[in-house]
């Protein structure tokens, strides 16, 4: 049956709900949009509200009829109330707020504190007729939820007795004729379970909680000062009225019984525990308590699920030791042995029968579906989640929810939660992770290494084609001595040089006689022949390294002479013009010898800022047109002229 909500737009997966409920596998962890969240597997839960107290994400919630209760006594149904003896502590204006309930269409309104005396007579009847030696106690609906799904051995020992609020509606209902559908104004969540459980004969129809109750009022801003004070309609109860504090069942069980071994407990964290002893102790044939008194909540009814738990359990002491006397007081009459009579018991022995407020229960234990896992089924979970040791499948952190790394790995065995909710496992993945990407990071590195190894080859490689592409650029391709451009780059540094160190700088500005007579009768092929041999008589004829030479154009070439002053230069013109006659190129077609020769002009500055390179050479140029009028096969300096 479904009775706790999760939001899983809240939750955040912190694992709390798991850690504080008191079944192993109630909360199951599922994907939701990318992420991990809780859910509640309501065949497992028991209802004890334990999950709603502690999930501070409002992301837990429980069904409350309290809407379709006031929408049904809207439609004009009839509905009577009866009310837990808690609603006194928890309700401000308890008796307003009956007025109210009445305005609205409210018929009857019961204090369930006359069903538990009911619950209390039954018991001792019960204890007493049957001679049980054991029975535990039932007014908790999640005590029964308990036993029934998870230790159906046990409920042979529950009390065959219906809660305080069925013994009540059974009384109306059968005693009192009162045909009225009934709602419930409830401290707990989990009566819910029990108004719906076929073993109750679906005697209520709502369960309105307190906290329900007081949202509802607050939504709809009802001022129940408005409303007059109505009390309840019917008799009054006896010691009943205490039922609802931890102990309240023994209390009334030892006024009848002085002396009875009772045992109370209260809290989920002992009770369920204690039951599983208690299990054992049956087992073992030992002697156990008459009367187990126990509850779900460790401040009992009072401070239930489905209230504020607002109010200071010293103050409801307080107020129901003063209600107890007061209860006492009308229903003992004081005797001649000392122990007063109690008369609500003599009155129900006339009206009541014990038969009528018998319930029977059912074994649910089919619910449960939760293989244990065999040790090697075990182990293969524990693998996967790379829990590889023993020591590792005993951190028992806590952090995943579960009382042990065991129970989470059975939890994941069954389908109940994921191994990725193990922070530990999570830390595993994210080393190994981290451990891949330094494998890959080096392998990276390795690759980035190896791609700059070859980005550095190659840029030397192209370094070099470059390197050679710009001599390229400036040797003359036909007699693979420096082009013009290459003695124009030479002749700035040496003009600048000159300047700065203010150094004779010389020029020889050469060109072969006659050389179109000879391209014209020898041949283009043997003309170029004739350059190339001329370009390298003039390399092998300069000494200094200094010296420069270059082809500047046809059948032109030119010569820097850096340090060298004008008889230098036409001393080297001079080495130079007899070096090419050397040569005895045969040339019958100049009209100077038989053989090629050159004319050169020369030209000589000490440079300054104010002269210009392009002057030096035109002065070159022109001193070589003189060599040329002069007869050719001379040298002449164009100082000279000046
Ligand atoms: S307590 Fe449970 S339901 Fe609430 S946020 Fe945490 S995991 Fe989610
Ligand atoms: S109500 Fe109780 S039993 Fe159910 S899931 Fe929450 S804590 Fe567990
Ligand atoms: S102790 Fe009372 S309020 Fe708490 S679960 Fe049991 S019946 Fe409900």
């Amino acid at each position: 049956m479904e009775l706790i909500l999760t939001d899983h737009e809240r939750c955040v997966n912190c694992n709390k709900c798991i850690n504080v409920c008191p079944t192993e596998f109630a909360n199951t962890v599922v994907s939701y949009k990318g992420k991990l969240v809780h859910s509640v597997n309501h065949d497992l839960c028991i209802g004890c509200g334990e999950c709603v107290i502690a999930c501070n994400h409002n992301a837990r919630d429980y069904i409350d009829d309290t809407e379709r209760f006031f929408s049904d006594l809207a439609k004009g149904e009839k509905i009577s109330l009866t009310v837990a003896p808690s609603a006194k502590f928890n309700i401000p204006n308890l008796y307003r707020l009956f007025g109210f309930l009445k305005a609205k269409g409210v018929r009857l309104i019961y204090d369930v504190s006359l069903g538990a005396d009911i619950t209390t007579w039954a018991y001792i009847k019960e204890l007493t007729e049957l001679n049980l030696e054991t029975v535990i106690a039932q007014p908790c609906p999640v005590v029964v939820n308990y036993i029934e799904k998870y230790k159906p051995e046990l409920i042979d020992q529950l009390a065959a007795i219906q809660s305080p609020l069925m013994c009540t509606v059974t009384y109306l209902k059968e005693y009192k004729k009162i045909n009225d559908s009934i709602a419930f104004l409830s401290p707990c969540i989990a009566k819910l379970t029990e108004i719906r459980d076929a073993n109750t004969n679906n005697m209520v129809q709502y369960n309105v909680t307190f906290k329900k109750l007081t949202s509802y009022l607050e939504k709809y801003q009802v001022n129940l000062s408005e409303y007059e004070e109505i009390h309840f309609d019917d008799i009054d109860a006896g010691l009943g009225v205490v039922f609802s504090k931890p102990g309240g069942l023994r209390e009334n069980v030892e006024y009848h019984k002085p002396g009875a071994w009772i045992r109370q407990i209260e809290g989920a964290r002992h009770l369920y525990k204690y039951l599983d002893h208690y299990s054992v102790r049956l087992k073992k044939n030992k002697q156990a308590p008459l009367l187990v008194d126990c509850l779900n909540c460790v401040d009992g009814c009072n401070i239930g699920t489905g209230t504020e738990k607002a109010i200071p359990i010293d103050d409801i002491d307080v107020q129901i030791k003063a209600i107890k006397k007061m209860h006492l007081e009308k229903w003992e009459e004081p005797t001649t042995s000392g122990k007063p009579k109690y008369n609500l018991f003599n009155k129900f022995d006339q009206e009541l029968k014990l038969d009528s407020f018998k319930r029977s229960y059912t074994d649910k234990s089919d619910l449960v579906k939760v293989t244990e896992p065999t040790p090697e089924q075990l182990d293969t979970v524990f693998k996967s989640m790379y829990k590889m040791h023993e020591k590792s499948r005993k951190v028992n952190c806590y952090s995943c929810g579960y009382q042990s790394c065991t129970s989470f790995a059975k939890a994941v065995f069954n389908g109940y939660t994921q191994k990725e909710n193990c922070f530990r496992y999570n830390l595993e993945i994210s080393r190994l992770e981290h451990e891949e990407n330094e494998i890959v990071y080096g392998e990276i590195q390795r690759l980035n290494e190896l791609l700059e190894q070859k980005v550095i080859e190659r840029t030397e490689e192209l370094e070099i084609v470059n390197a050679r592409l710009e001599e390229l650029l400036r040797i003359d391709a036909l007699t693979e001595i420096p082009n013009r451009k290459a003695f124009d780059e030479q002749l700035e540094r040496e003009w600048n040089r000159s300047i700065r160190e203010q150094e004779p700088l010389s020029l020889m500005m050469l060109d072969i006689d006659c050389f179109k007579q000879y391209n014209d009768n020898y041949g283009h092929i043997q003309g170029d022949l004739c350059l190339k041999n001329i370009a390298s008589a003039l390399v092998s004829s300069l000494l200094r390294t200094t010296d420069f030479v270059a082809r500047y154009g046809g059948e032109e070439f030119i010569i820097l002479l850096p340090n060298t002053d004008k008889k230098g230069a036409i001393t080297k013109a001079n080495t130079v013009l007899k070096q090419i006659a050397n040569l005895r190129l045969k040339h019958d077609y100049s009209v100077v010898t038989d053989y090629v020769t050159v004319s050169i002009g020369v030209n000589t500055i000490v440079a300054s800022a104010l002269d210009s390179s392009e002057d030096f050479i035109k002065d070159a140029d022109l001193a070589m047109y003189q060599a040329k009028a002069n007869g050719r096969n001379s040298v002449f300096h164009i100082n000279e002229q000046k």
